[in-house]
């Protein structure tokens, strides 16, 4: 099997060079957002200093070869998941992704484009289904959706250890069903869902799939064809590349017919006063100017994953969180989050700290240079079902080492001690 040297992959990351508060920086937090290799930055400031300029329109050579850059972009990013380039659409991330969908879907039931789209529409008593682990980023754009359409919002209910009921999501999953959006991997338990599965149950009953990739893409190698969902969003920030760019994946013949979100410039055929015809996807989705530079970062960044290995990287993130569980699981007044027995994961583990806030723990880390996220991390529901307001999460990527988990399992074991409460 491929082997990553992390030790040396960090030379590529500048901003991990620092000591934070006196101590070497422990970044444990890419779940939230990843650090970016100078192959990114230099990807970027190539082309805003080489090539920059609006794509799609201007008879100037900057603009042919900007345009030539965000398609060869497109290319890329849409290979990396298993996808054509006109399957791939510029989001500004996994959060504007999931609200396009669900507004898009709110036009074809009542918007200009209903009559081509009626596949999609809503109608009162129609159901939505989600579950309860999902970011809020997939829970309340279809909460808005539902209360703008008069469809019903349902959730498939996760187990005590994280994994979700699939017993119960062959029930709530039925006729009445017509979207069924779930995330791949939670933000908070890093378990891996059984996507094929959950599309089976939406396919039997002809429900449209959502899935949110935030998590997995980074981590996993992804072939979103062959998962068999309709639509899936991610983030390119979390997966090594810039802000405000992400990737919205749709099966042609569902971007085909979906009504555009937003419309104004780059997305239209002919317009009139009254009136204007749509371009075909991506571009249908792609109003206004696009995020040109951070889409070339991007590119930039999936090839670092691939030439790093994405198997090499989840094997290397993998062995580095069952390490982490390991000390975890043996301090005493650890709890943690989603730690189902055999299932499989990504490199992250969140955990409640008995008789400690986690933002007192969290501060108590940082002071020595360990970087974790404390809080509902944006899942509030699936805290409430662990019956806590907040938990602390170390989430890993290809540039972290072992000396990054000791340092952490060292400073975790020194919180309740430190804040006087007994084991
Ligand atoms: N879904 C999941 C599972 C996430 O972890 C995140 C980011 N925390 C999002 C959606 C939202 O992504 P963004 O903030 O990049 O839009």
């Amino acid at each position: 099997p491929a082997t990553l040297d992390a030790a040396a992959l960090r030379a590529d990351f500048p901003i991990l060079q620092q000591q934070v508060n006196g101590h070497p920086l422990v970044y444990l937090d890419s779940g939230a957002t990843s650090q970016r290799p100078r192959q990114v930055l230099q990807a970027e400031y190539d082309f805003l200093t080489g090539a920059n300029a609006a794509v799609h329109r201007g008879a100037h050579t900057l603009a042919a070869e900007a345009t030539d850059h965000f398609e060869d972009a497109r290319a890329v990013v849409a290979g990396f998941v298993g996808a054509r380039p006109e399957q791939l659409v510029w989001i500004s991330g996994a959060t504007l992704g999931i609200n396009l969908v669900a507004y898009a879907i709110g036009n074809a039931t009542a918007g200009r484009g209903a009559p081509a789209s009626a596949r999609f529409a809503l109608a009162p008593g129609d159901e939505i289904v989600t579950t309860e682990i999902e970011h809020h980023a997939n829970l309340i754009p279809w909460q808005e959706l539902a209360a703008r359409t008069g469809a019903v919002l349902r959730h498939i209910p996760a187990h005590d250890d994280g994994t979700l009921d699939m017993d119960a999501a062959a029930e709530v999953i039925s006729e009445r069903t017509r979207i069924v959006a779930f995330t791949h991997v939670s933000n908070v338990l890093g378990i891996i869902n059984p996507v094929e599965d959950l599309v089976a149950l939406a396919q039997r009953v002809g429900a449209l799939t959502v899935l949110d990739a935030c998590q997995s893409a980074p981590h996993l190698r992804l072939d979103l064809p062959a998962l068999g969902v309709d639509l899936a969003v991610f983030s390119g920030h979390k997966m090594l590349g810039p802000y405000g760019v992400g990737g919205l994946y749709g099966r042609s013949d569902v971007l085909e017919t979906l009504p555009p979100f937003l419309t104004g410039g780059s997305m239209i055929t002919t317009v009139t006063l009254d009136e204007a015809g749509y371009l075909p996807p991506p571009q249908r989705f792609e109003a206004g100017t696009q995020p040109i530079g951070p889409a070339v970062g991007l590119a930039a960044a999936v090839t670092y994953i691939q030439d790093a290995g994405i198997d090499a990287i989840h094997a290397h993130e993998a062995r580095l969180a069952a390490r982490m569980r390991e000390g975890l699981v043996q301090i005493p007044g650890i709890r943690l989050l989603g730690d189902a027995p055999g299932a499989e994961r990504v490199g992250l583990w969140s955990f409640d700290v008995d008789g400690v806030h986690a933002h007192d723990a969290g501060q108590f880390l940082d002071a020595q240079g360990i970087a974790v996220r404390v809080g509902h991390h944006c899942a509030a529901p699936l805290h409430r079902r662990f019956g806590i307001t907040a938990s602390v999460r170390a989430s890993l990527a290809l540039y972290n080492t072992e000396d990054d988990v000791d340092a952490l399992l060292d400073a975790v074991s020194g919180i309740r001690p430190y804040f006087g409460v007994n084991a």
